[in-house]
């Protein structure tokens, strides 16, 4: 399914032309246009799901791979040493375009880049709510 709403999906199957560094039948990875880092790049599914909450499973299985391809070219290309693979569902986390997306932010030796978030020691009262409650079939 698309969305015609959808600024992603447009992007994803060429209606909007867009910097694109790989296209296949499932996805195409173009440049983000405020990059977080130099060669910061986003794999977009050509259908439309939201995020990973809705993502059919053999596109979240392709979509890492894909990105390993992507990253181990680019970071020859871009002479980065380091990547980040992000990831935001919903807005508290911070997703802002509501069709599932993978960043792929190339890191460089003291660049500075903010993508960090401040830690909390994990409580004996919280590990044990949150294992109490989790049940996978
Ligand atoms: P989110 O915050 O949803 O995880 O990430 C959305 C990303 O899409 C942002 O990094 C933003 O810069 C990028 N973006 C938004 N609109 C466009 C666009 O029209 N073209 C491209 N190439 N990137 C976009
Ligand atoms: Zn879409």
């Amino acid at each position: 399914m698309r969305d015609s709403d959808c600024i992603f999906c447009k992007l994803a199957n060429g209606e909007i032309p867009t910097a694109t560094l790989y296209e296949d039948n499932d996805f195409r990875v173009i440049l983000d246009t405020n990059p977080a880092a130099k060669g910061h790049a986003l794999i977009i599914p050509k259908e439309h799901y939201r995020n990973l909450y809705d993502l059919e499973d053999d596109l979240a299985a392709k979509v890492l791979v894909l990105a390993k391809k992507m990253v181990n070219t680019l970071r020859v290309i871009l002479g980065c040493t380091g990547y980040n693979i992000v990831q935001n569902n919903e807005e508290p986390a911070g997703q802002t375009v509501f069709h599932f997306h993978l960043h792929l932010i190339p890191r460089y030796d003291n660049d500075h880049v903010g993508l960090g978030w401040h830690m909390h020691e994990l409580t004996d009262e919280e590990r044990d709510e949150i294992l109490s409650k989790v049940r996978f079939q």
